[in-house]
């Protein structure tokens, strides 16, 4: 057998490294954490090749003081825990003590640091966890690191590397959710000198969500407030129309740190369910807070993902929050007539020049630069130091800080919200509660002009100043399809018998489907006899499907068996029947009359959600007149 021996020192860290930076993200991540964690009120991050060759974050947070550096760099050396009892009730975001040492054993490292309290800071250089020199050097309070060749000593891991573009774009994106996370500090990102992200630490985050996503999308969202005994949640989420093929535009944060749930992305889903598409996820920025014990955060290294108690009622009532809400709005799509107008108002904002506070500005922002930290629930960790203001903070945040102050002299507790200032939710509740004008109303009904048809398939009605264009297979669908759902719930759907028998003759697998269907069938309206070998009679129908083609719906029905045992969606099976029988039932375009636009019209207007059908497409789109002036340069 081989010699035991002992691994260096050094092989220990760089495999102990492995575990915790992955790639340059990961380095970014723990070195703003720490930076939040020290109280800053603004975090730069400058990010060259990826972050591959250079990574800069810079902060103006508490700082190190010249004897701690060293030891600051030693695994499991930390500030922030003493005992394995701390982990419990630990409100920073890093704790294992481990990032300084792991980062320092795998690239060429660069510190330099100043606490308030010490008159001249500290440049520290360790690379490969050898230290290099240590001297004492004039800088600003706060700390900055400089991460240079990620991974220059161990080739393996550097060849494991994506490309630079998609590396810095990790980064970008962690930078975003981080900002999401604290709109109380000021965040930038520089990628090779050019600036990509700059948030204004204003402590509104819808302000953030602005400078992150742009206009359509701030324009897009609902407030969403909750509270109940299983959760708290603030936040926004988007209307159906914003969504995107994947889970990117969704945001959750419990307890104000970013996360990653299954458990509330299947439940906002669920809720968005009537206004989606297939694959079609929504957007979000939710904050929860949870009761410190339904959560466990220590589940996954990185505190990314938890799990919960209460699975199931968190579930239940966070989509039926979601749905109330989406119900509060007439959500009609307005469409462009103009591409170039369309494409410019998708565009991301521009970013605000990089400037300074002038001096006056800064000595008033100083003076409620206190109020700011007081106020926050994020205690800075050395709370006697006084905090920089967010370079860019503005004079609303001022203002807010200033009755935090006052309340604070009063002596009163510290008001929370200030962090999440209330204005910024409760008047666009009630702006869009308020919203009387729909066009799906019984008052607005009266004074619909129906212009008529297009194509074969949309109705054109002309109603205060917008031309709305119903799809009248989508609108006929969902009618349908709600009357049904209904009928199924109250037990009152009907069968009509239909003479002579409509014969069926199934193949193997649809009859096979036939038979694992043929309860739901029955009770969803079908009366099917065996007429001999693999051919069947249809002898009635569900009442609201009688004048429809009874063929063409069991047909689909039974070759969509596969998909209806295989969707994982936690829908009943009646309803997924219900579904695709609507779907079948109005296929193919035929031209309506009037007399029928104006019936189904009627009927849109009794309807729970009759603004997407089953399959969540669209039913109505308007476009504005202002846009057609737009085009025909009435307007310029
Ligand atoms: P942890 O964050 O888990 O404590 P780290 O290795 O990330 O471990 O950091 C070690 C210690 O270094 C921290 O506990 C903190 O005291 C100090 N530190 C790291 N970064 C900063 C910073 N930007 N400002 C002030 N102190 C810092
Ligand atoms: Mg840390």
């Amino acid at each position: 057998m081989a010699e035991i021996r002992l691994l260096h020192q050094e092989t220990i860290d760089k495999i102990a490294a492995g575990e915790v930076i992955e790639r340059p993200s990961s380095v970014v991540k723990e070195l703003v954490e720490n930076a939040m964690d020290a109280g800053a009120a603004a975090i730069t991050v400058e990010i060259k090749d990826g972050g591959i060759s250079l990574i800069r974050v810079t902060d103006n947070g508490c700082g190190i003081e010249t004897d701690q550096v060293e030891r600051a760099f030693l695994r499991h050396s930390t500030s922030k825990i003493r005992t394995v009892e701390d982990l419990l009730c630990v409100s920073s975001l890093g704790f294992r003590g481990e990032a300084l040492s792991s980062i320092a054993a795998i690239a060429q490292v660069e510190l330099i640091t100043k606490t308030a309290s010490d008159l001249t800071g500290v440049r520290y250089v360790i690379e490969g966890s050898v230290e290099k020199e240590k001297e004492e050097i004039g800088a600003p309070d706060g700390t900055t690191f400089l991460v240079r060749n990620l991974f220059y000593n161990t080739p393996a891991r550097l060849k494991f590397l994506k490309t630079a573009q998609t590396e810095g774009s990790a980064i970008h994106a962690l930078m975003e959710r981080l900002a999401l996370s604290r709109p109380d500090i000021s965040f930038k990102l520089i990628v090779n000198q050019q600036m990509k992200l700059q948030t204004s630490g204003n402590s509104n985050p819808k302000d953030v969500i602005f400078q992150i996503y742009g206009r359509e999308i701030t324009a897009s969202l609902l407030s969403l407030e909750e509270q109940n005994d299983a959760f708290s949640v603030t936040g926004w989420i988007g209307e159906p129309f914003v969504s995107r093929g994947n889970r990117n535009f969704e945001h959750y944060f419990i307890n104000r740190r970013y996360v990653r749930s299954n458990l509330l992305a299947k439940s906002l889903e669920e809720g968005y369910k009537p206004y989606l598409m297939q694959r079609q996820y929504p957007f979000c920025v939710l904050y929860f807070t949870f009761d410190g014990e339904c959560i466990d955060v220590n589940v996954h290294p990185a505190k990314m993902e938890l799990r919960f108690d209460r699975n199931e009622e968190i579930c239940q009532k966070l989509c039926a929050c979601v749905r109330k809400r989406l119900g509060q709005k007439e959500l009609i799509p307005s469409v462009s007539v103009d591409r170039k107008e369309a494409k410019k108002k998708q565009a991301p904002p521009v970013l605000p020049k990089e400037r300074l506070p002038e001096p006056f500005e800064t000595e008033r922002l100083k003076k409620y630069q206190k109020a700011i930290w007081q106020s926050s629930p994020y205690e800075p960790k050395y709370p006697n130091r006084p905090k920089e203001a967010a370079l860019t903070a503005q004079p609303v945040a001022a203002a807010e800080n200033a009755a935090a102050d006052s309340r604070r002299q009063e002596g009163k507790a510290p008001d929370e919200t200030a962090v999440f200032p209330a204005q910024t939710t409760q008047s666009y509740v009630q702006e869009e509660l308020q919203y009387e004008g729909r066009f799906l109303s019984k008052e607005a009904r009266k004074r619909h002009s129906i212009l008529g048809q297009l194509f074969d398939t949309y109705w054109l009605v002309e109603y205060e100043e917008k031309l709305f264009i119903i799809d009248q297979h989508a609108a006929h669908e969902k009618v349908l399809y709600e009357q049904t759902v209904r009928s199924l719930k109250e037990k009152t759907q009907t069968t009509q018998m239909i003479s002579p028998p409509l014969i069926l003759s199934l193949d193997l697998q649809e009859e096979e489907a036939y038979h694992a269907l043929k309860e739901q069938l029955s009770a969803f309206g079908f009366e099917i006899e065996p007429f001999g070998g693999r051919e069947y009679a249809v002898c009635g129908v569900p009442g609201n499907f009688f004048h429809l083609n009874a063929r063409e719906i069991l047909m689909t029905l039974l070759d969509s068996y596969d998909g209806i045992k295989k969707d994982d969606a936690p829908a009943p099976v009646l309803e997924k029947i219900a579904s695709l029988s609507c779907r079948a039932a109005v296929k193919g375009s035929h031209a309506m009359r009037r007399p029928e636009a104006e019936a189904l019209i009627e009927a849109l207007l009794e309807l729970e959600n009759p603004y997407f059908c089953p399959h969540g497409r669209p039913v109505i789109v308007a476009m504005d007149k202002y846009e057609l002036e737009k085009k025909f340069k009435r307007i310029v």
